[in-house]
C-alpha cells in the first residue's frame, strides 16, 4: 500500500486552516501508530465557520441555480471516482475495515448517494393546494420546499465516508451549506473529500470540514444559535445530548443511533443462503456496524444447525492487516473498544451464556478482537446491549409470536432480517416489527433510494430517498387572495 498524502488541516471559509482547538492524534488501530497530527476545531472556529455557511446560504450558493447544484454534485462524485482508491485507503487506514470494504461499499456508496441527489437538485417541488377560499374569496395556495440553512453534519468512526454522503448530497441538492464535523478517531477520509469539494467549485463557506472533539466543536455546533439543523449518526448516548443542546433554538434534528437488529430464522429457510447473511451482518466490518444483526433468533428446529453454522462462519474469518486481499476482518477502533467488547465477552460468560466462538483478543500489535458467537438467551446483557464489535447471541424460539414478541423486546428498532420461504409470513413478520429497515432473506440494501433510519432508542428521522428531501427542506404555505 502507498500511503497517499494526508490532510492534517480544517477546511474552513474556503481556506485550509489550523484550528484553535488542539491536536487530535489519527490512531492506526492495526498497529496503534500515529499516523499523523491534526487540527481540531475550537468553538471559536466553528463560530468562524457557522458565519461563512450562513453568508454561502444567502449568497453564493443560493446564486447556484438548482441544475448547477447537480453539476456540481455530479462534479464531486466524478472525482470521488477519480480518487476512489486514495479514499478506500484513508477509510481502512484510519479506521481498520478491510481496504477491499472499504473499495467495495463506502466509496461506491458516496458516489451512489451523490448522484441520486444531483438529480433531485432542480426537481425540488412544492405543490398547489386546494382550499375552501378566504372568507368567501376565492385563493391560490401552494407549497414551497426551503432550505432548512446551515446544518452541521455529525459524523461516527465506523464508515464515515458513507454515512457523511447520507447527509452532505441531499442537503446540498436542497440548498443547505454544511458544517462537517468527522469522528475524532477516522478523519483523514472526509478531510480528503473535502480537498475534492474544494476542486470541484462549491463556494466557499458552502462545504467546511472541522475535524475536532465531540465535546468541543461537536458541542459547539449543537448549541450554536446560527446552527438550524444538526444531522447526527452516533451513539445513543450523545444522540440524546445533542437533542438537549438543539432545543435552544429549536433545532432540527436527525439522529441516526445505535442498535441492537434481530435476525430471525424460521424452520422453513433456506440456510445456505441464511447462515452467511447472518455471518455478515454480525462480521462486516468487526461488527462495528449500527444495523449489525447480533441477535440471532433461530427455530429451534434450525438451532443446532444455525449454530454450527456460525460457529463454521466465525472460524473462516481471517483476522490481519486491513491491507491483505484475504482478510476478512480489521482491528476494532481503539483500545478502549477492545475492552470494551471484551468486558461484553466476559459479562456474557459470567451471566451464563455459553461462549461456542471466538472470545479473545489475538496476541498482535492493534485493537483485534475474535469473532465471537454465544448461545444464549434475550434477557442476558449480551442480547441487550449494543456492543459495537464482532459478538452475537443466538437464541432459539418455538412459534412466530413468541420471535416477534422477543425481537421487539429491545430498546432499540434499527434494522431487522427474516429468513423464510413463507411469503405471508415474511410479509406479517416484516409489518410487527419495530425496526426501521426489515430485509427478507437478505439485508436491506443501504441504496439511496431507500430511506434509513431507526425506531425507539435507534433514532429520530430517516435520511435518504424521498425522505432525505423532506428533512433537509421546511414546507412553507403561501396564499394569495383572489
Ligand atoms: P459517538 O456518539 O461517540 O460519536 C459520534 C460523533 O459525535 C463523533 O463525531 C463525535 O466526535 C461526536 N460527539 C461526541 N460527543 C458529542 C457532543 N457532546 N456533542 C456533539 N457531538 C459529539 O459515536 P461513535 O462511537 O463515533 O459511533 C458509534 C455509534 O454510532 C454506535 O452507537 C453506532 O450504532 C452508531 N451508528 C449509527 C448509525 C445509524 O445509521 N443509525 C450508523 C453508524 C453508527
Amino acid at each position: 500500500m502507498n500511503l497517499p498524502e494526508l490532510t492534517t488541516s480544517m477546511y474552513l471559509a474556503g481556506e485550509w486552516t489550523t484550528g484553535s482547538g488542539g491536536k487530535i492524534d489519527a490512531v492506526n488501530p492495526s498497529t496503534g501508530e500515529v499516523l499523523a497530527v491534526l487540527a481540531s476545531a475550537g468553538a471559536d472556529d466553528v463560530d468562524r465557520a457557522v458565519v461563512s455557511a450562513t453568508e454561502a446560504l444567502r449568497g453564493s450558493w443560493a446564486a447556484v441555480p438548482p441544475s448547477q447544484k447537480g453539476v456540481l454534485l455530479h462534479r464531486l462524485a466524478d472525482l470521488v471516482e477519480r480518487d476512489a482508491e486514495t479514499l478506500a485507503t484513508l477509510e481502512s487506514l484510519d479506521m481498520g475495515t478491510p481496504f477491499g470494504f472499504a473499495q467495495a461499499l463506502f466509496v461506491p456508496n458516496l458516489i451512489a448517494s451523490l448522484r441520486y441527489y444531483a438529480g433531485w437538485a432542480d426537481k425540488i417541488n412544492g405543490e398547489l393546494v386546494s382550499t375552501d377560499g378566504y372568507f368567501g374569496a376565492p385563493t391560490h395556495s401552494y407549497t414551497r420546499r426551503e432550505p432548512v440553512g446551515v446544518i452541521a453534519a455529525i459524523v461516527p468512526w465506523n464508515s464515515p465516508l458513507m454515512i457523511l454522503g447520507w447527509k452532505l448530497a441531499p442537503a446540498l441538492a436542497t440548498g443547505n451549506t454544511v458544517i462537517v464535523k468527522p469522528a475524532e478517531d477516522a478523519s483523514l477520509s472526509i478531510l480528503h473529500l473535502g480537498r475534492l469539494v474544494e476542486e470541484a467549485g462549491f463556494p466557499a463557506g458552502v462545504v467546511q470540514v472541522l475535524p475536532g472533539l465531540g465535546e468541543v466543536a461537536g458541542e459547539a455546533l449543537a448549541v450554536h444559535p446560527g446552527v438550524h439543523k444538526v444531522s447526527f449518526t452516533g451513539s445513543t448516548e450523545v444522540g440524546r445530548r445533542i437533542l438537549r443542546n438543539s432545543a435552544g433554538n429549536f433545532k432540527r434534528t436527525t439522529l441516526e443511533l445505535g442498535g441492537k437488529s434481530p435476525q430471525i430464522v424460521f424452520g422453513d429457510a433456506n440456510l445456505e443462503a441464511a447462515i452467511p447473511g447472518l455471518a455478515m451482518g454480525l462480521f462486516a466490518n468487526q461488527g462495528e456496524v449500527c444495523a449489525a444483526g447480533t441477535r440471532v433468533f433461530a427455530h429451534r428446529s434450525v438451532y443446532d444447525a444455525v449454530l454450527d453454522g456460525l460457529k463454521g462462519a466465525a472460524a473462516a474469518q481471517v483476522l490481519g492487516d486491513p491491507f491483505e486481499a484475504t482478510t476478512t476482518m480489521g482491528p476494532l477502533i481503539n483500545a478502549a473498544q477492545r475492552e470494551r467488547v471484551l468486558g461484553y465477552v466476559a459479562q456474557g460468560r459470567a451471566e451464563g451464556a455459553d461462549l461456542v466462538a471466538g472470545g479473545e483478543s489475538p496476541d498482535r500489535p492493534g485493537f483485534f478482537v475474535q469473532p465471537t458467537v454465544f448461545a444464549g438467551s434475550n434477557d442476558q446483557t449480551i442480547a441487550r446491549e449494543e456492543i459495537f464489535g464482532p459478538v452475537g447471541t443466538v437464541i432459539p424460539f418455538d412459534d412466530d409470536a413468541e420471535v416477534v414478541a422477543m425481537a421487539n423486546d429491545n430498546d432499540y428498532g434499527l434494522a431487522a432480517t427474516v429468513w423464510t420461504r413463507d411469503v405471508g409470513r415474511a410479509h406479517s413478520v416484516a409489518a410487527q416489527l419495530r425496526a426501521g429497515a426489515v430485509g427478507v432473506n437478505g439485508w436491506s440494501p443501504l441504496a439511496p433510494q431507500l430511506p434509513w433510519g431507526g425506531m425507539k432508542a435507534s433514532g429520530v428521522g430517516r435520511e435518504l430517498g424521498y425522505e432525505g428531501i423532506l428533512a433537509n427542506t421546511e414546507a412553507k404555505t403561501v396564499t394569495v387572495v383572489l
